[in-house]
């Protein structure tokens, strides 16, 4: 049997998220936009609220909950601004391999720093040389005696500037590909960390994203996560986990575009009536609504085989490809219902519009989604190793 049915607890969930999103984000989503400001009041709330750190277990301090129920909170954030939302969400990326391959010290240690106090964490994969290749990337992490020392730089890094710790990969077999590649936490306090680059970005511009370079940096054995040269296959276990909420963000966007475009649409008056009577308009707006619908679908049974403890690396990536091409689609579509006035930074759209590009980029590209599809279609049996992959 397929059910749609939300329990109590996730629709009343779902009633704070969008309650936090309209109160808290929409007010200030569009001057921060334009200011490119980090929403550190609205992250300070989003944590004492509980909207933050959403799957790390109670015994570390957090609300422990379902994969669906996370969907349902990220799309509202999504739709109150899908900049915030990054930003308020990145932890998960982060933590997610802490939970995956953690020792039980390290768990306690970092997942609670998460729960305990308003902190960030940042996920540390992408390199300038190695983007959706991440088996280029060349930050190395050499063992001495007891410790690992990491050299190298990552970019890209959502929160970056921000974070108390970072989730990073890095080769401990040069020669091996992405069999050679080990996860690690590095605290953010360590000698030879340094936060370089902020980026000024075309959207999503009330997020943060850094460079992060790693000289000489020490960090104890312990703080491997799982097993040396594991570290690819604990970036794709975790993707696997986290792509289902992007997409929950990128549907709430395209949902926020639709919205808008449907209330223009009903007031704008041309040739005598308002657009929402001229057939094109109306057919926009249905292909826009079977968009929200269809991604909004595709998320929920991503996440429901995650809570089911089901592999989930096709559902995921049908749900972040569609979700994220989607959002493009139905924000540049809104744009074109209000005609020259979606041009207008006055206009609320054209901000969705730049904001939506970011999905079809990280947590991999739309074309790395397409490689996974293609692979899981033709070679259902090829589990786990995918040719190219990335965050
Ligand atoms: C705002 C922002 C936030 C980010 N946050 C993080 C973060 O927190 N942590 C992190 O580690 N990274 C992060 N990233 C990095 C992001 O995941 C990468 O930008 C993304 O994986 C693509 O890598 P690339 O930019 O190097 O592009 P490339 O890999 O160079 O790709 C360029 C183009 O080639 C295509 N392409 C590449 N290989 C193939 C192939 N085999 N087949 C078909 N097409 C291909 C791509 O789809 C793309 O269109 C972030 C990026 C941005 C812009």
């Amino acid at each position: 049997m397929v059910d749609f049915t939300l329990t109590d607890e996730q629709k009343d969930l779902r009633e704070l998220a969008r309650d936090f999103a309209t109160k808290e984000m929409r007010p200030v989503a569009w001057e921060y936009d334009r200011e490119s400001t980090w929403p550190a009041d609205v992250m300070q709330k989003a944590w004492e609220v509980g909207l933050m750190n959403t799957h790390i277990p109670e015994e570390y301090g957090g609300p422990g909950l379902d994969y669906l129920s996370g969907c349902l909170i990220e799309e509202e954030l999504g739709w109150g601004c899908s900049g915030m939302g990054t930003s308020i969400s990145c932890n998960g990326l982060a933590m997610t391999p802490v939970l995956i391959g953690g020792s039980e010290d390290t768990k306690k240690k970092y997942l609670s720093m998460l729960t305990e106090e308003p902190k960030l964490a940042s996920f540390c994969l992408t390199e300038p040389g190695a983007g959706s290749d991440v088996s280029g990337m060349r930050t190395t992490a050499t063992k001495i005696g007891d410790k690992y020392v990491i050299n190298g730089s990552k970019c890209f890094i959502t929160n970056g500037s921000h974070a108390s710790w970072y989730t990073v990969y890095a080769k401990t077999d040069k020669d091996a590909g992405h069999k050679g590649i080990s996860a690690f936490v590095v605290p953010r306090d360590l000698d030879g960390v340094t936060v370089d680059k902020k980026e000024d970005k075309l959207g999503q511009r009330a997020s943060n994203t850094a460079t992060i370079s790693f000289n000489d940096v020490e960090i104890p054995a312990e703080n491997l996560l799982g097993e040396e040269n594991q570290g690819f296959k604990l970036a794709m276990m975790t993707l696997d986990r986290t792509r289902p909420g992007v997409s929950a963000s990128a549907t709430g966007l395209a949902r926020a575009a639709l919205e808008f475009a449907t209330g223009y649409a009903k007031e704008r008056v041309q040739f005598g009536v308002p657009i929402a009577m001229h057939q094109a308009i109306q057919f926009m707006i249905a292909d826009m609504a079977t968009k929200v619908h269809a991604s909004r679908l595709l998320v929920w049974q991503s996440a429901s085989l995650l809570d089911q403890g089901r592999r989930n690396t096709l559902e995921s990536s049908h749900a972040k490809r569609f979700a994220a091409d989607s959002a493009m689609e139905v924000t540049t579509d809104a744009v074109q219902v209000y005609g020259g006035y979606g041009f207008i930074r006055e206009y609320p759209v054209e901000k969705l519009m730049r904001d939506a590009k970011i999905f079809q980029l990280y947590e991999g590209t739309s074309q790395i989604q397409r490689l996974v599809i293609a692979r899981e279609t033709l070679m259902p049996s090829r589990a786990v190793e995918p040719a190219a992959a990335t965050v």
